[in-house]
Parts: structure tokens; sequence; C-alpha cells
């Protein structure tokens, strides 16, 4: 055994393993860089998915001939002038990155410091460094990796196809183009560009929007709250969609810490938390949050890569994000996303197939019905037992130019499919689903008697007796006792039977067997350690839908005006508990658009 030093070449391509992991992360090493040398314009250039080439051309402040064999030394950084790893105000302080990936690529280093007027260019191959020599460069540096992971070849077999390379490197860049809205960015893959991002101009909230808007979509631009908060001196600012907005998975979940990205289980956590009581479980609201804090209150320094942080206190910035994200919510309320009605617009304008039938070219096949039986139909007298057109005219109208401007939600004129309402608003038409509807008001109602000690049952004339498998007897009963805080009391009667006492009062009438079914269904996917209170969303849901507004009922004038009337005095009433929207708004102007008035 000789124990010996290594030679520098085998230590950084050692260190290279953990800071340049793949072309993404030579991409976003060479761009921290350029942010943090001030640039304005940052162009990135990948091909192969980077492994052939990435290149990196800033207009930042450049490096002099001395500073360009600096900075390829091992631990050689400008950025910790005080050695403070304290408070970091720069991406790069490790002086890692370039002598890393001059130890498993060919690099070039061309570049012109600000104020002088001649340019320098060193390369680094496999760890060979060369002296740096005159060179042609505008102000700012041009940093090409060629052949990267040629000196490692382990590390090449792990590279996935050009598209996964090339679409890792987009990601990475776009966290970095969030978090600098004032920089241009562009990637390019050589023939046509991925990313073309303009400095947005502007202070910091606005910029910020118009750069979100475009990496996020339009959608996440107006169907997003504007989160702003601080506690003790750390700040939370950023944006966060409505819950109707959402998405399968947590990819479209940024923050940034100190303007770093990071990704922090912490961040899905309280967002999860925050929005609980308004999305399923299996759905992800869109945010991008940028917390600030000083530098003594988080550690970037974690891992090589530093897309890790560890937070002193932890649960206050938790406690600060789902604080905010709640406040936020609660002021939001009543906004069901506009998305809802784009896409209910959308789908109005893609009906003039169907008005082929009316015009002159006769249809064929199923739809070969003549006009003549279509209004024989339409003047048929009406059977009211079981009347197929279902529109139900409201009896109690207020005249129809007379809508007061404090009923955002109007004056109900009709329900139709006995589901869903249709109201008339100043300025155009609202239609309620009012089964979702209903159940928003059943779970805010239900929060609300919970948080004021209590929840008023109403006893059944005659118990209720049900029937179901053992297993679903020994769930429900196991969680009997939450159930009668919720206003249900339930006993055993049996092994596979059991008794319904009392439901909760707000239910209404209530088909009381379906609503047992359906709860001992949830309890069986719920996770055993969470209390209903924490799952009261799915636990509504399955009472409301068998209270007495579910789909499907026939509801009179004053019931469906004291429905819209309690959904605007009540928060939350824009999303039922499952993040889908109670409402859809159509303005007037929008219809007038629809019939080309407009
Ligand atoms: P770090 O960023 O941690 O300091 P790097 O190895 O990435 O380490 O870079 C070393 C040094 O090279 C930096 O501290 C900086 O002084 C200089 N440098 C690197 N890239 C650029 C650039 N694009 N423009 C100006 N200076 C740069
Ligand atoms: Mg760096």
């Amino acid at each position: 055994m000789v124990l010996r030093l290594l030679p520098e070449t085998l230590i950084n391509r050692i260190a290279a393993g953990e800071v340049v992991e793949r072309p993404a992360s030579v991409v976003k090493e060479l761009c921290e860089n350029s942010i943090d040398a001030g640039a304005s314009h940052i162009d990135v250039t990948l091909r192969d998915g980077g492994q052939s080439l990435i290149s990196v051309l800033d207009d930042g402040c450049g490096m002099t001939a001395n500073e360009l064999s600096l900075a390829i030394e091992r631990h050689a950084t400008s950025k910790l002038p005080d050695d403070d790893l304290v408070t970091i105000n720069s991406l790069g302080f490790r002086g890692e990155a370039l002598p890393s990936i001059g130890a498993v690529a060919r690099l070039v280093i061309t570049s012109r410091r600000t104020g002088t007027d001649e340019a320098w260019k060193i390369t680094v191959q496999g760890g060979r460094k060369s002296d740096p020599e005159p060179a042609a460069h505008a102000q700012g540096t041009s940093v090409e990796v060629r052949d990267l992971f040629y000196a490692t070849p382990a590390r090449l077999k792990f590279m996935k196809s050009v598209r996964a390379e090339q679409n890792q490197a987009v990601e990475i860049l776009n966290r970095l183009a969030m978090a600098n809205p004032n920089i241009g960015f562009t990637l390019s893959d050589g023939n046509r560009h991925l990313i073309k991002l303009a400095p947005a101009q502007g202070e910091l909230f606005s910029a910020r929007m118009v750069r979100l808007m475009a990496i996020m979509g339009r959608d996440f631009a107006d169907n997003a709250m504007t989160i702003e908060a601080e506690r003790q001196g750390v700040r939370l600012t950023g944006h966060a969609s409505l819950p109707t907005l959402n998405r399968g998975n947590g990819a479209k979940q940024f923050l940034f810490v100190n303007g770093r990205p990071v990704r922090d289980k912490l961040l899905v956590g309280a967002v999860r938390g925050a929005y609980r009581d308004f999305l399923a479980s299996d759905r992800y609201p869109l945010v991008a949050l940028f917390l600030e804090l000083p530098g003594e209150a988080v550690d970037v320094n974690v891992h090589p890569a530093k897309t890790e942080v560890r937070f002193r206190d932890a649960g206050l910035v938790r406690g600060l994000i789902v604080g905010a994200l709640k406040h936020g919510l609660a002021d939001a309320g009543h906004r069901a996303s506009s998305t809802v009605s784009d896409a209910a617009l959308g789908a109005f304008k893609t009906t003039p197939a169907s008005y082929q039938f009316w015009g002159t070219s006769r249809p064929s096949g199923s739809m070969s019905q003549t006009l003549s039986d279509r209004s024989q139909e339409f003047h048929r007298p009406l059977d009211d037992r079981n009347a197929p057109p279902q529109a139900r005219q409201v009896e109690d109208l207020t005249p129809h130019d007379d809508i007061p401007d404090d009923y955002p939600l109007g004056v109900a004129r009709g329900q139709l499919h006995a589901t869903y309402i249709v109201s008339q608003t100043s300025d155009g038409i609202v239609i309620v689903d009012q089964h979702a509807a209903h159940e928003r008001l059943v779970h805010e109602r239900l929060k609300a008697a919970l948080e004021s000690g209590g929840v008023a049952r109403q006893g059944l004339l005659i118990p209720e007796v049900i029937e179901l498998d053992e297993a679903a007897v020994a769930r429900l009963l196991e969680r009997a006792h939450e159930l009668a805080e919720l206003g249900l009391v339930i006993e055993g009667f049996g092994p596979a039977t059991i008794v319904v006492r009392e439901t909760p009062a707000l239910l209404g009438d209530t088909d009381v067997k379906g609503m047992i079914l359906d709860l001992a269904d949830d309890l069986s996917e719920m996770d055993e350690a969470l209390s209903l209170k924490d799952r009261l969303g799915d636990v509504v849901a399955s009472m409301a839908c068998h209270g007495s507004v579910r789909a499907g009922r026939i509801m009179n004038g004053a019931e469906m005006n004291a429905l819209l009337r309690e959904m605007e005095a009540t928060p939350h009433s824009g999303q039922c508990s499952h993040g889908r929207p109670t409402y859809v708004a159509l303005k007037l102007h929008d219809i007038e658009k629809l019939f080309g008035r407009r």
C-alpha cells in the first residue's frame, strides 16, 4: 500500500463527479458565473444535447489574462472577498466549476475585461492548462466546452438521449431565468431557439410576472395570486395559482432562496398544507416563490451542486409559506380561474359543426332527422312527470334589468338539467354547478362549526340500519368518535351492520345509506395517521354528495337564490374541495364576441 497525495488532475476529476453530473449541470455552472459577472444577456448553445458542445456567451465584466489563469485553478474564486461563508451574495463561491469542467472535457475560455481593449484566451484539455494567448472578443466572456466526459468514459455511459439532456438544460436555465428577470436568456440547439427570453423591464414584481408568464404560460399569469409576506426578517414574495389551475405533479412548483433555485421538500409540504382544503391530494398548484433571508438563517453550502439549502429555522419558513398562501387563498376565494370560462368559450366556439344541421346540406346517417320531425317534437305537449326539456323557470324573479350590484353571482333565472343554476349578473351570466357549490358550502360550514365548538346533529326518526362488509364496519367504528364530532353518530350492530342515529343537521335530508357506503370507501383509502379533520375535503365530498342539494335535484327559485347568496358570503366558494370550479362566469362582452357582435 502506498499512501500519497493524488495528482491535481485526478482531484479535479473526482470533484467533477459531484459538480458536473450531466450537460445541464455545466449549463448551470457557466450561467451562474455569467450572472455573477453582471451580464445582461446570456446566450447558450448546445449541440447533441451538450455532449459535443456547450457554449455560453455573456456580456459581463470579463477577465484579464491573469484572472483567466487563476479562474481555472482549483479553489480560485473572486466571490468570497472577506472569507465570509455566512453572507454569500453570489451564486458561486466554491471555485470548483471551471477546474472540474476542465478535468472532464476540452475547455476554452475567451474573455475581455471591462475597460480593457485586449481579449485573452485560455484552454484546458483533460486537466492540462495552456498559457493565456491574445484573442479577439467583445466585452464579456465566452466559454466553450467540447466533448464532455471524454476523459471519464464511465460517466459518458450515463448520458441519456439528446432530447432528455436538452430538456434538463432547458429546465435549469428556465429556473435561473425566473430568478433573474432582468437578464435576457437564449438557449439554442444550433438550429433553433429552445429558449428566447428578452430582458424584462420595470420593477421587480412586474418584471418577474412578465418572465414567469413567458415560462409558465399565460394561464399562470391570469390565474395567479400575488404572494407577499414577512416574518422575523424572512421575506416571501412570488405567485401561486388559484386551486382551479393545477397539475398532476409538482413539476411546476419552484422555490428560490436568496435568488438561488433550490429543490426542497419543505416547499412541497408547505404548499400541500396550504391547499389541503382546496385540492384533491393528487393535484398540485403551480407556484413560484422567492424567499429572502439573512445569510445566518440559511446554509447554502450543503452540496457542491448548491441546489440544496438548510434553514436554521425550518418551522418559521414553513409557517411563513403556509400562512402567506392561505391568506392569498382566502382573498382569492371568489375567483374561479379564468381558464375555466376560457375553456367554456372555446368549447362554444367549436360548435359551428352542429349548425350544419339547419343549413342547406342535409346531414347523413343518424343525423338525418328532418326538420319537420324536429319541429313536431318541439310542439309536442309537455308531459310534466318526466318532462325532458329540463329548463325550469324561476317563479320569483326580479325584473330583468334590475340586478343589485352587491349580487356578484346575480339573480337565478333558471335551473338546467336539474344540475346547473343559470343566473343573470349586471354584466353577464353565471352558470353554477349546484352540487360542487353545495359541497363547498357544506365544507366551510362544517369547518366553521368545528372551530366554534361543535357540529349540530339531527336525530333520525327511524335509525337507519345498514349492512356492509365486516372490514368496512370495523373501519367506520374505529372512526366513530371522529365522525360524531362531524355530526354523524353511528353504532355497531353485529359484525356486518351499522346503525346510524344522527346526521349533520346542515346536510338537510340525506341519503344516509349512500353516504355511509362512500365514507367506508374513503376510509379504506385514507392514510390512517390522518385525522378526518385533516382530510375534511374528502369526507365532506362524500357527505355532501348525499345531502339535499346534490346534482339531479330540482330546486325552486328561492332555494337557488339562497344558494347564490350563501356562496357570496362564504370564503373559498369559487372552487369545490377538489379544485374544480363551482361556477363559470361569462361576461356579456365575451358572449357578444361569440355571436360576432364584436
Ligand atoms: P466560483 O463561481 O465558485 O467562484 P468558478 O470555477 O465557477 O468558481 O469560477 C472561478 C472564477 O472565475 C470566478 O470566481 C470568477 O472570478 C471567474 N469567472 C468565471 N466565469 C466568469 C465569467 N463568465 N465572467 C467573469 N468572470 C468569470
Ligand atoms: Mg461558478
